[in-house]
């Protein structure tokens, strides 16, 4: 039997006390979307140069569980987020608004030492610890700060870098744009 046609599928609100505290460890499904302004996401309203109106991301959730060998079926869920941010151009260091997306899958898992012990080589599915609280507010925040460019820069037509070495700083960082492993740096943050 298809576990996913029983289990009631809840549809999530964008209020983000309400998202702060998702209750991944009920039989239940979600699915949700919305907009968060950047005021509410204080990690990504600290790396903005400047806030306008508009800047925020768009988030859309939607999860289903998959049946997994030798243990209750886990809980997949698949998030994208997309929106607007303001950040300092490293080349000619003007404010330079950008268009970031971020597309991610994660698997709920029990406990830590199950996180810990999730095959490596599944870069599909990045493990998260299940809780009845879970913070998916943080977890948003977390994706649009991976979706952030590690050199910032406005598109080359836009860009009026002035005549300092600042240019050639840009120029370099070119060939290393390509981030790290996101699932990396994520794993980074959360051990901090
Ligand atoms: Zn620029």
């Amino acid at each position: 039997m298809n576990r996913n046609q029983v289990l009631p599928q809840v549809e999530l609100s964008n209020d983000p006390k309400a998202l702060s505290r998702i209750d991944f460890c009920a039989p239940q499904s979600y699915q949700g979307a919305g907009f968060l302004e950047t005021s509410v996401l204080p990690r990504v309203a600290e790396e903005a140069s400047s806030v306008e109106t508009g800047d925020g991301f768009h988030w859309e959730l939607k999860t289903h569980f998959a049946d997994s060998p030798g243990s209750e079926p886990r809980q997949i869920l698949e998030l994208a987020v997309k929106g607007h941010i303001h950040l300092v151009c490293q080349s000619c260091l003007q404010d330079c608004g950008l268009d970031l997306a971020q597309e991610s899958r994660f698997v709920m898992v029990a406990t830590e030492e199950e996180a810990d012990a999730f095959p490596m080589e599944d870069d599909q599915h990045e493990p998260l610890v299940a809780s009845q609280h879970f913070d998916l507010l943080g977890l948003i925040e977390d994706e649009i700060l991976l979706s952030i460019p590690l050199i910032p820069k406005h598109l080359e037509s836009a860009c009026q870098p002035h005549a300092s070495s600042f240019s050639d700083v840009g120029e370099a960082a070119d060939a290393s744009e390509k981030p790290q492993n996101p699932f990396n740096i994520l794993k980074n943050m959360k051990k901090n």
